[in-house]
């Protein structure tokens, strides 16, 4: 089968797509087979080309964590479960693997598994013609939805539902300040907090994607390249700060991510793609009473929250860029650009 593979970490030179890979078999028990039509990169990916500390890779290792298809063939208990898919079911996949025994899992946060896991990063991922997932991992795609959308919706916009709706709790009424417009997780986290009622802040050094979140309902544009977003934030606040932040950048931007907020502010973090280490006063954290909120993933819970929003049309992933798998690195170094406006897309079947 075709597929982007690499077979050692570095550069994206390392990346190499090819077509002579055998298929992944079905086992048993508890998964299916999916023939994959579209997928999606996240930054994620990025890291996995470069490696990650405590992981490491057999070659050839098929990249990509997002994904959807059509289901090919499931194992017999599947087929045996009157819920469960069928083959020709158009299923999306959720890229986080759990172990659905562990303390965690059992208690309904399988983001938290012992042995939580990523397709591409731990297990074959979604850049190829075929995947073996458990049966637990794929969705039913609504009606009505493509498969670029379907490829690009599931792990961003369950890293920003789980951040905005489970962890900061975002409500009605209140101030949020999103850095980073542009990338998938801070545009679902601008549609998720908008249909919550909130007002949102999102910042960019992009001109032209400040005026394309406004199109999406951002009430305020803030250019981080010109402007120091904690004075920005009190200027336009009355003084006041925001309730929530959301940060997936770490260094660069945790002093201003503090100094944005309010009394008893929340801030949510789901990563820091400009470096993990951060300071900050202990006399200001409980002095205002603030929350800081790690976040990863999502539950099966969440997962089935954020399937009946794209059903219901209220969520929807803003595509970038589509490219064909044959021209994998393109998407590539889209993606280290830094310059999409949403979700970049690999095509991997057209029949
Ligand atoms: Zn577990």
């Amino acid at each position: 089968m075709r597929a982007l593979t690499i077979d050692a970490h570095g550069g994206l030179e390392q990346l190499r797509y090819r077509d002579d890979l055998a298929a992944p078999v079905l086992p048993a028990a508890g998964a299916v087979r999916v023939r994959l039509r579209a997928a999606s990169l996240n930054r994620l990916d990025l890291w996995t080309v470069g490696g990650l500390p405590g992981v490491s890779i057999t070659p050839p290792w098929i990249l990509g964590a997002d994904g959807m298809g059509v289901v090919a063939e499931v194992s017999a208990d599947v087929a045996a479960d009157p819920r469960g898919v069928r083959a020709g079911d158009r299923v999306m996949l959720n890229p986080g693997l759990s172990c659905r025994s562990c303390e965690y899992c059992l208690k309904g946060e399988h983001s938290l598994c012992v042995g939580f896991r990523l397709l591409g990063e731990h297990h074959p991922g979604t850049l190829a013609e075929e995947i073996v997932v458990p049966a637990t991992n794929v969705r039913r795609v609504p009606p009505g939805v493509s498969d670029e959308v379907a490829a690009a919706f599931t792990l961003a916009t369950l890293t920003a539902w789980r951040m905005c709706v489970t962890r900061a709790q975002v409500r009605e009424g209140e101030d949020v300040l999103i850095w980073g417009i542009g990338g998938g997780v801070a545009l679902a986290a601008l549609q998720i907090c908008k249909a919550r009622g909130a007002r949102v802040f999102v910042t960019s050094s992009s001109p032209d994607k400040l005026e394309r979140a406004r199109a999406l309902g951002a009430d305020e544009l803030l250019d981080h390249s010109t402007m120091n977003v904690a004075r920005e934030i009190r200027a336009r606040t009355k003084r006041r700060g925001v309730d929530v932040v959301v940060d997936s950048i770490g260094e660069k931007t945790w002093e201003q991510s503090l100094g944005s907020l309010t009394r008893m502010g929340r801030l949510v973090t789901c990563g820091g793609t400009s470096g993990p280490a951060l300071t900050m006063d202990v006399r200001k954290l409980f002095w205002y009473q603030w929350s800081i909120l790690g976040s990863t993933m999502g539950n099966d819970a969440e997962l089935d929250a954020i399937v009946a929003e794209l059903a219901a049309g209220r969520l929807h992933p803003p595509i970038d860029s589509v490219h064909a798998l044959a021209d994998g690195r393109a998407a590539f170094e889209r993606m280290e650009s830094g310059k999409q406006f949403g979700k970049i897309v690999v095509r991997i079947a057209d029949d």
